[in-house]
């Protein structure tokens, strides 16, 4: 695996402070390789490799972990930032009926993936669903969609023989709309290959469907082709969406990536068995893993750090109680200080304290709201309290719960967080104040 390999380029560089030009192109093959092998696309690769290579230079080693085990995580969280950290739902926040369009090669998972996401939407969400086939390519396609209806007990719109893609787009959106249907799936027939008449037909539905969501389904185990797929796709028609189909075979994810990278739109849902519900929320941490094939580095260096930002609070501490932390110290930041302004000036410089201080002044902000965030933070694990940068959606809702309040008041601590977190990196920068940076982290 990737990681073995790692430790092996890095067994000799053990022991060093910060990862080297020198130690990063050299992990940078080994990843180089990884990513092709789970058929990540060429393009797609390079683009990567030279991003993280940027960022992981100079980046310190944690203690007790290896370089190479630091880099992987380094490589990891670049992709989960790649694959998108944030789950994206999708848009149904229209007047109804809201029009989900799915498009696609042959066999991708096009019809599979219409019956999934309508049961998921009406099972889930109480919405009122109607699906229709507008594949008149392929003899029985409609019937399939019909009787997975049927299965999923979701309404299909009558199959009328011999109407062409066009019109049933338009007799299933005047329908959905008399007879009050919350969302209208449009399935569409397939693609052998990208040609230009099936292309042509595709806009024309999309023009006269007005989806609000084009969703392109692919086949996880197309692998580098499917770059080409939605390198075409994209250019005919405004994506909104991927749907990875087949991530429970041994695809090694790579698609995934190139997707993400090549369409610039988030996937938002993974098909994961043949069953009507095998239907999840994109995990990109999972893909991630997969296509590292890396095991749990990520946990190890993840532990390693918190280990780390501990050991070096607990050193701080220490240093005060013994009092090495002495008046001349004090004195010379003290003076550093004044010249930045004094206190008042800093409290300023760093957004989310200056908002608390207008909002305390206003009478806005009372020990009930103080106990709120506080309660927010309770609601975290210790992992998020960390890397708050890994508190996706589904977490916010998670965290709200637990604190009995809502996600807006998550996201406000969250980005209170945030701004402070930013107002600390620029003091530090400034240099001078390190005693002050460590103690508040
Ligand atoms: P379409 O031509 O794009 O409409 O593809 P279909 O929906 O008819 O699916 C083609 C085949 O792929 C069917 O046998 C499905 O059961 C299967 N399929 C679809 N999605 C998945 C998935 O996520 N995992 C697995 N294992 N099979 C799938
Ligand atoms: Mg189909």
């Amino acid at each position: 695996s990737l990681s073995d390999r790692l430790s092996g380029v890095f067994d000799k560089l053990r022991g060093r402070g910060a990862l080297t030009e020198l130690d990063v192109r050299a992990a940078m093959r080994e990843v180089r390789i990884a990513l092709l092998e789970a058929d990540v696309a060429l393009p797609v690769v390079k683009t990567f490799i030279d991003d993280v290579t940027t960022r992981a230079i100079g980046h310190e080693v944690i203690r007790s972990v290896t370089p190479g085990q630091q880099v992987v995580k380094i490589v990891s969280d670049a992709l989960v930032e790649m694959l998108g950290s944030e789950a994206v739902e999708l848009n149904l926040g229209v007047t109804p009926p809201a029009v989900i369009m799915l498009v696609g090669l042959q066999g991708s998972g096009k019809t599979t993936t219409c019956a999934k996401i309508a049961k998921r939407l009406a099972e889930k969400q109480g919405k009122k669903v109607l699906m229709a086939s507008l594949d008149v390519a392929r003899p029985a396609a409609q019937e399939q969609l019909r009787i997975l209806g049927e299965q999923t007990k979701v309404a299909t719109l009558p199959i009328v023989p011999g109407q062409q893609p066009v019109e049933i787009a338009i007799r299933a959106r005047q329908a959905a709309k008399l007879q009050g249907f919350d969302v209208l799936m449009l399935d569409t027939a397939g693609r052998l290959h990208v040609d230009d008449a099936l292309m042509g037909e595709m806009q024309a539905v999309a023009r006269e469907g007005a989806p609000n969501e084009i969703l392109l389904v692919v086949d996880a185990l197309t692998g580098q082709d499917a770059v080409n797929v939605a390198t075409a796709f994209g250019s005919q028609v405004a994506l909104t969406g991927v749907v990875l189909t087949r991530l429970d075979g041994d695809a090694r994810g790579g698609a995934a990536l190139s997707m993400r990278s090549v369409t610039g739109k988030p996937i938002k849902f993974a098909g994961t068995g043949e069953k009507l519900d095998a239907l999840e929320a994109f995990d990109p941490q999972r893909v991630a893993g997969r296509i590292l094939g890396m095991g749990d580095v990520v946990g190890l260096v993840e532990r390693a750090a918190e280990v780390f930002e501990q050991e070096a609070a607990e050193k701080m501490a220490a240093k005060m109680a013994k009092g090495q932390f002495d008046m001349e110290d004090l004195r010379t930041q003290l003076g550093q200080m004044k010249k930045m302004g004094g206190l008042g000036a800093i409290a300023n410089m760093i957004p989310g304290v200056a908002q608390a201080k207008k909002a305390m002044a206003n009478g806005q902000v009372d020990d009930r709201i103080l106990g709120r965030m506080e309660a927010v933070i309770c609601s975290m694990t210790p992992k998020e309290r960390g890397k708050p940068e890994i508190i996706t959606a589904k977490r916010r809702i998670r965290i709200a719960k637990g604190a009995g309040t809502t996600v807006q008041e998550v996201n406000k601590v969250l980005k209170m967080h945030q701004e402070m977190a930013g107002a600390m990196k620029k003091l530090r920068k400034m240099g001078g104040m390190k005693g002050m940076a460590a103690m508040l982290g």
